[in-house]
């Protein structure tokens, strides 16, 4: 099934490597190129920006979502095609849930890492069964999902899982991954 609305976690920050920025752009075009809408933090810096204004540029849709207390230093971005401000943290996700059918993660920090292993835990839990995905470029997530490969490894989580995580590193390819996804596993709890 199409993933028509896509939340996308991404840094706040550029990276040291231009790559990151370049790739938040190829995305933001792709999605647009595909008349999806992009849903976002909201802001317009580091990555995070760049997404949306590619997005927009191209003539996509673009949905942010940020608490009142970071509009300003995450600066808001102006330009949206809608934005939402909420009270919370809290808000700001179940929003951007509430609004997406499938979360992607770009390189980004611990923000980013946050949002997207809240999403990826409750596809675990059953409380969706929308695609996550990993933009894994320049490898950037390798460190990460090897840590996955351990906790599995360990005894601490069930490898049905880590095969629900989409990877790829070419944003053309994520989305195709996305688009076909089916969930095909257990709830872990059921
Ligand atoms: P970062 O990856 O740390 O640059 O952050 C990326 C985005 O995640 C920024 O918009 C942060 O405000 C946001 N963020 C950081 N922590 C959280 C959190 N606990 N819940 C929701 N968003 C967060």
């Amino acid at each position: 099934m199409e993933t028509k609305n896509l939340a996308v976690f991404c840094g706040s920050s550029t990276g040291t490597d231009s790559i990151y920025i370049e790739n938040a752009e190829k995305l933001g075009e792709e999605l647009a190129n595909r008349n999806r809408i992009l849903i976002y933090g909201g802001a317009q810096v580091g990555c995070m920006g760049a997404l949306a204004d590619t997005s927009l540029r191209n003539g996509g849709s673009v949905v942010g979502v940020i608490p009142k207390k970071l509009k300003d230093v995450e600066i808001a971005h102006e330009q949206l095609t809608e934005l939402h401000v909420v009270e919370t943290m809290h808000e700001r996700k179940s929003k951007m849930a509430e609004l997406a059918d499938g979360f992607v993660a770009l390189p980004g920090g611990a923000g980013t890492l946050e949002e997207w292993f809240e999403v990826f835990t409750w596809s675990q839990l059953g409380y969706h069964a929308k695609p996550c995905g990993l933009l894994n470029v320049n490898g950037f997530f390798n460190p990460l999902i090897a840590m996955l490969d351990h906790t599995i490894e360990q005894g601490f989580m069930n490898k049905n899982y880590r095969e629900m995580i989409l990877v790829a590193s070419d944003p053309k390819e994520l989305l195709e991954k996305m688009d076909s996804y089916s969930p095909s596993y257990t709830a872990k709890w059921t």
